[in-house]
């Protein structure tokens, strides 16, 4: 497509590349070429805002272009990175295999943020892959991703999709899509294993300290290199234990899935658990149940121990001394975790103080769910908008009596408690049926309007409305155990 027409100055980006002065062998730089008709799916108008982005001046059709990678925004200096990591436990290296940086941009607030096309076709990471992505995948990537914005969880977010008009093989032939991601960066604990694996201590002590430079620059200077694991502790514990006060499972908790910035990245198979069960697993190929609901702070856990592993040349000169640096703060996840996750746990029960016996009150809850068979989300709206329904249910009976009475226990009003239990227990997720429906009218029908009604519903998941409250309920009508498919 000619692009000397349009109005790139409108646009208000800033080009950035960062990145680029990071060690080469880091990434390599791609050149950008026409090579389809791409076609405008959707368009997320409030990111952009938020982003300082005006796309109002360019036609769908320049829209699409840019974010298929086929025009090329002046300027602007694609890359694909270099990453390793632990997939199921298993060390390879990887890197951008079928995603490409387009460029950073500085928000209106002073964020640097990654401009990433996911899907746009091979690079020198590919290993053999085509590159490409398909519709379906896409859309889903972009509701949950929305969805988890909308929950005020820390997430990549996505502000296009655009179809390729390309069939991609897979077992049969389907509609390429690419995704437009935005993240506060792409920097994984992957990252850090390619850059000690393949460029040693000096590349890492680069990626480290553009790492603290980009996301923590206040760290202490002292022990900079300890901070940021620190830190990146800290931030995983909180992500993590908000995972599961939602039932949120991601299901491929692989290190090059977990970004040093704390933010959830990469909507492979990811699902929601409805019935609660610790040990959900929805991916099809998590045949070990690795990535299982009750599993994830645990390898989130193992996860940093090899993100501490791959600083120990930069931690301390001695060895030893090192190990134990290292050793002594990946100790500190689990209960790091647990204090996130009692906390949310009092408020999705509204209570605003804490007393020692909360945490038997809440493993008592749990366990009379898993007895019951109880739906996770539904079970705290029930507890949110109308207790008596459990009052009367002989499983949670003497539940609630021991939970009326520790309610008593602060000076908070009962419609305070309410109030605080709407901010954190959601009326309506992403239920895998209606999921599957809104993508399978996208992608069969071509018919978009249920996807966007449903995606308007999830980015407001705390509005109680009368009609999340009866559209969120779980597919008793299911067969069979839901299954979740890897990136196709
Ligand atoms: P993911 O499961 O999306 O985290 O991807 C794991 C690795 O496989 C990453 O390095 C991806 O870039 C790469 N990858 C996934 N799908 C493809 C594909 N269709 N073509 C090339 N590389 C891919
Ligand atoms: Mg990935």
């Amino acid at each position: 497509m000619s692009n000397h027409k349009i109005k790139f100055e409108t646009i208000g980006l800033k080009p950035e590349a960062s990145y680029l002065a990071l060690p080469s062998v880091m990434y390599m730089c791609l050149k950008l070429k026409e090579t389809f008709r791409s076609s405008l799916v959707l368009f997320n108008t409030a990111l952009s805002d938020r982003l300082g982005l005006d796309f109002s001046q360019l036609s769908d059709q320049e829209i699409s272009g840019i974010f298929s990678g086929n025009i090329e925004i002046p300027g602007t200096a694609a890359l694909a990175q270099a990453y390793a990591g632990h997939q199921f436990g298993r060390f390879t290296f990887l890197g951008d295999g079928r995603a490409l940086l387009l460029t950073e941009h500085i928000t209106p607030d002073q964020k640097r943020v990654d401009i990433v096309l996911k899907g746009s076709g091979p690079t020198p990471y590919s290993r053999g892959g085509d590159g490409m992505a398909t519709l379906g995948p896409m859309l889903r990537e972009y509701l949950i991703s929305e969805a988890m914005a909308g929950l005020n969880i820390p997430t990549t977010r996505s502000l296009a999709v655009v179809k390729t008009n390309r069939k991609v093989r897979r077992e049969t032939d389907l509609e390429g899509a690419i995704l437009t991601r935005i993240a506060s960066s792409h920097i994984r604990v992957g990252t850090f294993q390619f850059a000690i694996a393949e460029g040693g201590k000096s590349v890492l002590k680069a990626l480290a300290d553009y790492t603290l430079a980009r996301h923590f620059p206040d760290i202490d200077v002292n022990q900079p290199y300890l901070e940021l694991l620190n830190e990146v502790i800290r931030r995983q514990a909180k992500l993590i234990a908000q995972w599961q006060l939602v039932g949120f499972i991601h299901g491929v908790m692989n290190t090059d899935n977990m970004s040093i910035c704390g933010e959830t990245i990469d909507y492979g198979p990811c699902a929601f658990m409805d019935v609660y069960d610790p040990k959900t697993v929805f991916s099809s190929i998590d045949y070990g149940g690795r990535y299982a609901y009750v599993n994830q702070p645990g390898i989130a856990a193992w996860n940093l121990a090899r993100f501490a592993e791959t600083l120990l040349p930069i931690l301390a000169d001695d060895p030893f001394y090192a190990q134990s640096l290292a050793q002594n703060a990946v100790e500190t996840f689990l209960p790091l975790f647990r204090k996130e996750w009692v906390s949310g746990m009092r408020k999705k029960l509204g209570l605003f103080n804490a007393e020692d016996a909360d945490e038997s009150l809440i493993d008592e809850l749990l366990s009379v769910m898993q007895k019951a068979k109880s739906d996770f989300t539904k079970t705290f709206v029930r507890l949110t908008t109308d207790i008596s329904g459990l009052e009367a249910d002989p499983n949670f009976s003497d539940w609630t009596v021991k939970y009326k009475l520790r309610r008593t226990h602060q000076i908070q009003t009962i419609e305070q408690s309410v109030e605080l239990m709407k901010t954190v227990n959601p009326a309506m997720i992403p239920r895998n049926h209606l999921v599957e429906e809104a993508l399978k009218q996208a992608v069969e029908n071509q018919d978009m309007s249920y996807f966007e009604h449903l995606l308007d519903m999830l980015r407001q998941p705390f509005a109680y409305s009368e009609e999340q409250l009866h559209m969120d309920k779980p597919n008793d009508q299911m067969s069979q155990p839901y299954r979740t498919f890897c990136g196709t």
